[in-house]
C-alpha cells in the first residue's frame, strides 16, 4: 500500500531507500506525539547515530564490552522513557519518580566519577593504539585556576604541537539543559564543549585542545565527533581493521550506559532495598 507523503525510491531494488523514509516518518511522528520537553530531549537524542552504539557493541567480557544485566535493563528503559525505579527519596533529598532521570543529574551522581574517568582511560587507549602515547592529567599544564586538563599526548597531533583533551558528560534530561536538548541534540554538550574551551583558553597556541562533551542520553558535541574521527583514522591506519573505529564508539557508548546505571542506582537508599526495587521492577 501506498504511504502518502513519501516519494517513491529511485531504485527500487534498494532496500535503504525504503527504509530511510518510513523510519524517518516515524520518528517525526514519535517527535509530534511528545508531551513533554524531556521526552522530546530523549527522543532527539536517542535518534543520533552515537547514542545506539552501545546496542551494536558485542557482548565480550573478555575486551572489556559486556553490559551486566542491570546495566543493560537500565539502559534500555532510559532509552525508551520506561519506568525502571519505584518512585523514592534520593540521598539528596529530592523525591525520584518511577523514570529516575534525577539520578543523571543529581549533585550527589554516583556514576559521574567512575564514567568521567572511564572515558579519558578510553581516549588515552585509543591514542596509544593510534601509536600516539598519552598520560592522564599532565603535569606542567594547566588552565588560569590551576586545574589539569585530562589528557595530553606525548607525541605531537597535529601541526607540531600536542593534542590536550578534557572530556565532560553532562545530563540530556537535567532541567537546565532542557530549553536547548528539547529543540537540538546534542546541544547540552555543545554548549559544555564551548565552556571547557573557554576555560582552557590559556593552552591554545601551545598544543591541540580539544573538548570531549558527551551527554547521558548518548549524543555527543562537535568537538567529541571531530576527536572521535580523527583518532579512529588513525586508528584503522595502523591497525588496518576498518571496524576499529566503530569499536572505540561503541566503548564510549557503554561506558556513558554504564555510569547512566550507576547514577540512578545511586539514587537507592540502601542496598537491601536496590533489591527490593529490582525484584519489583525486573
Ligand atoms: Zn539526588
Amino acid at each position: 500500500m501506498a504511504c502518502p507523503n513519501i516519494d517513491a525510491p529511485t531504485n527500487p531494488s534498494c532496500q535503504r531507500q525504503w527504509d530511510v523514509p518510513l523510519c524517518a516518518k516515524v520518528r517525526q511522528s514519535l517527535l509530534d506525539s511528545t508531551s513533554t520537553a524531556a521526552e522530546r530531549a530523549r527522543l532527539l537524542a536517542v535518534g543520533e547515530w552515537e547514542s545506539g552504539l552501545w546496542l551494536q557493541a558485542l557482548p565480550s567480557s573478555n575486551v572489556g564490552i559486556m553490559l551486566d544485566d542491570a546495566t543493560f535493563r537500565l539502559a534500555a528503559c532510559l532509552r525508551v522513557g520506561a519506568p525502571c525505579v519505584s518512585p523514592h527519596r534520593c540521598h539528596c533529598g529530592v523525591l525520584v519518580d518511577n523514570l529516575g532521570h534525577h539520578g543523571l543529574s543529581c549533585s550527589r551522581s554516583a556514576g559521574r566519577i567512575s564514567r568521567h574517568c572511564s572515558l579519558n582511560d578510553i581516549i588515552r587507549r585509543a591514542l596509544v593504539t593510534a601509536g600516539v602515547p598519552a598520560v592522564l592529567e599532565p603535569n606542567g599544564l594547566a588552565r588560569d585556576d590551576g586545574k589539569r586538563p585530562d589528557g595530553m599526548s606525548l607525541l605531537p597531533w597535529k601541526m607540531g604541537r600536542p593534542l590536550v583533551w578534557d572530556a565532560t558528560c553532562v545530563d540530556t534530561l537535567a532541567p537546565s539543559h532542557l530549553p536547548s536538548t528539547s529543540i537540538c541534540s546534542g546541544a547540552a554538550a555543545a554548549a559544555a564543549e564551548s565552556l571547557k574551551r573557554r576555560k582552557y583558553a590559556n593552552l591554545i597556541g601551545d598544543c591541540i585542545f580539544e573538548p570531549f562533551g558527551v551527554e547521558t542520553m548518548g549524543s555527543w558535541g562537535p568537538s567529541a565527533k571531530k576527536i572521535f574521527f580523527d583518532i579512529s583514522r588513525r586508528i584503522i591506519s595502523t591497525t588496518r581493521d576498518q571496524r576499529a573505529g566503530l569499536y572505540l564508539g561503541q566503548r564510549i557508548s557503554i561506558a556513558i550506559q554504564r555510569g547512566n546505571a550507576a547514577s540512578l542506582l545511586g539514587t537507592l537508599p540502601g542496598d537491601g532495598d536496590a533489591e527490593i526495587f529490582y525484584d519489583a521492577l525486573f
